[in-house]
């Protein structure tokens, strides 16, 4: 079986949601995973935020707003009078519990209910459209199989118990559609992957069926070689291995969740990225196959935070390093990029949430140097660290100040880390001279 996820862009317009019923209508049994529609969850952090503001008008009035926006889409969307009735009492539903959460003190609990509803709102109207269609289809609670355990890390086995489970009351439906994104963590409270996790969700799914592959549907066509949102001229890749993709993924590719590939390496489960708008496209296809050596994409991460700890004695006092990592792991932060010298280190967080205790528990031991608004430039490629082309990186960047580099720790993988002013520039100018063959 194949799960098949849709994102926010294709579920958000009517000629989209046909675009995925067209896409789904084939007669193949099938998992479909459908995040919220486009603007929706982002509303709903700024719901949260209003509330934990305390500015319960402002989030009444962006409340009453996408309630009204929701009215318009069922209109257009669900013509049958029952559907559209029915489908109209739930969202209905949705807007008074959330018209009722502007009365409660906030909290992360409120705020994970709340960013919740997006999921559920989008798949209700979405499998009440396929009844519409005649076409059949069975609604599967994520909330009833999906869950993270205290390390916030998927619990497979419950997934996989559980998943079962709802899938057997319903053994005969040929489509299983289901929410992206929310789970339940392990005091039975609803949480969710992290922004953008219906991927995550698809692929969590996808290796506790041991599906045949797991498609991303989205509004481009595939992982791209570098940032089309900045960059131009950029073109999508058409295959990749695990290890490129979860490289480009955890290094800023928004294409996908950073943990998307995880749970379907290990399984070499196939991840094909498709475009509902365009789906005669190859896209690209993500498998364990390698292919030629050389820098096949860049990608990019904001909100990166350098810290320099710098040691008078650091190559003479052993335990040192020691030291420092065990300050981070206290505060749950992972580094992300890390550099030596005789007398300092230095590394990036992208999680600076605990920033000012790390400093402290840091000062105790050398002195702390701190730049902020830096960004992550990742290429990725097989063997990159091997090919021809990367000294050329140097003459590329030579206007740029490159702050650490990264080269080495996988040979898949070079990071340069650059402040984040600079990001767009150097981005613009490797794909220049790396993929157009515009000469140096
Ligand atoms: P969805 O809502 O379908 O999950 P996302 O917005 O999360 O879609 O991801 C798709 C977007 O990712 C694209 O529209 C594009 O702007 C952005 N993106 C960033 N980097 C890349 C890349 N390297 N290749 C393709 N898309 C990328
Ligand atoms: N709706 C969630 C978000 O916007 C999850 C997702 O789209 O993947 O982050
Ligand atoms: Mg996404």
């Amino acid at each position: 079986m194949k799960v098949l996820k849709f994102g926010g862009t294709s579920v958000g317009s009517i000629e989209n949601m046909c675009n995925v019923k067209n896409i789904i209508n084939n007669g193949n049994k099938k998992i479909v995973v459908l995040s919220a529609m486009s603007g929706t969850t982002n509303l709903l952090v700024a719901i949260a935020n209003d509330i934990a503001n305390k500015e319960p008008n402002e989030a009444i009035d962006k409340i009453n707003k996408l309630h009204e926006t929701y009215t318009v889409t069922i209109d257009k969307l669900l013509t049958s009078k029952v559907l559209n009735e029915e489908v109209k009492g739930y969202v209905s539903s949705v807007f008074d519990f959330l018209i009722a959460c502007t009365y409660k003190a906030f909290s992360i609990g409120l705020e994970n209910n709340i960013v919740a509803q997006g999921e559920l709102l989008s798949t209700y109207m979405f499998n009440s459209y396929l009844q519409q269609e005649g076409i059949s289809s069975v609604l599967l609670p994520a909330l009833s199989f999906m869950r993270i355990d205290e390390d916030k890390e998927p619990n497979i086995p419950y997934i996989k118990e559980n998943f079962e489970v709802a899938i057997n009351t319903a053994k005969n439906s040929d489509i299983y559609i289901t929410q992206g994104f929310i789970c339940l963590d392990d005091n039975d409270e609803v949480s969710n992957l992290q922004r953008g996790g219906s991927d995550y969700t698809a692929t969590i799914i996808g290796a506790a069926i041991k599906a045949e592959e797991v498609q991303i549907w989205t509004d481009i066509d595939g992982m791209h070689n570098n940032d089309p949102r900045y960059v131009e001229n950029t073109n999508p890749i058409s295959n990749l291995s695990f290890d490129e993709a979860a490289e480009l993924a955890y290094f800023g590719a928004k294409i996908l969740h950073p943990q998307t590939v995880t749970p379907v390496r290990a399984d070499n489960i196939p991840v094909r990225l498709k475009n509902t708008m365009n789906p005669d496209a190859h896209g690209t296809l993500i498998s364990n196959i390698t292919s030629e050596n050389g820098i096949k994409a860049i990608a990019a991460k904001d909100n990166i935070t350098a810290i320099k700890i710098k040691s008078a004695r650091m190559l003479q006092a052993h335990g040192f390093l020691k030291k420092v990592f065990e300050i981070f792991e206290t505060y749950r932060t992972s580094i992300d990029m890390i550099t030596t010298s005789e007398v300092a280190v230095s590394l990036t967080i992208d999680d600076d949430r605990n920033l000012d205790k790390i400093i402290k528990e840091l000062e105790k031991v050398a002195t702390i140097e701190i730049d902020k608004n830096q960004s992550i430039i990742c290429l990725v490629g097989h063997s990159v660290v091997n090919h021809q082309d990367t000294y050329k990186l140097f003459q590329i960047l030579q206007d740029v100040k490159i702050r650490m580099i990264s080269y080495g720790g996988s040979k898949n993988n070079i990071s340069l880390l650059v402040d984040t002013k600079d990001k767009i520039n150097s981005l613009q100018k490797l794909n220049d001279y790396l993929f157009e063959l515009v000469t140096l």
